[in-house]
């Protein structure tokens, strides 16, 4: 499965703890993020994440291409809901597209949890359906 990381700063700590917690899941997915969440996680769990631009640069808009692409299976995008973003317009349009697309959208650690619980488990394996792939033994 293709899986994008997204942590606001005030949110980065909780998404490095929740990569670490879950690296056994993460590793056998392929893991994008946007460029400072994705530096982070790497350096602080050895993961691979293929890196797009930093969020307000960008990077929220480049996964929601993907999401819009059929590319991307699930989203973990923990926002801040107490600071302002000045890219706030690009965090609607990567929430809107994942409802538009039915991608599995976690923007808390709380819903993450069971999200990734759910990857575990094979839960998602229907994306493979939908994108035309054999489920693999990692994704069920
Ligand atoms: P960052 O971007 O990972 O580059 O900090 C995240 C965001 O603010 O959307």
């Amino acid at each position: 499965m293709n899986i994008a990381l997204i942590a606001h700063d005030k949110k980065k700590d909780d998404m490095i703890r929740f990569a670490t917690a879950y690296k056994p899941v993460f590793e056998h997915h392929t893991l994008y993020a946007t460029g400072t969440t994705g530096l982070k996680i790497m350096e602080a769990t050895g993961l691979e994440v293929h890196r797009f631009q930093s969020g307000p640069f960008g990077g929220d808009q480049e996964i929601g291409a993907m999401i819009a692409n059929n590319k991307m299976d699930m989203v973990f995008f923990f926002r801040d809901p107490l600071t302002a973003q000045p890219h706030e317009p690009d965090v609607t349009a990567l929430i809107r597209l994942c409802d538009v697309y039915a991608v599995p959208l976690a923007t808390n650690m709380g819903t993450g949890e069971v999200l990734v619980k759910g990857l575990e488990r094979g839960d998602i394996s229907w994306r493979d359906i939908i994108r035309g792939r054999t489920p693999s033994k990692e994704s069920l």
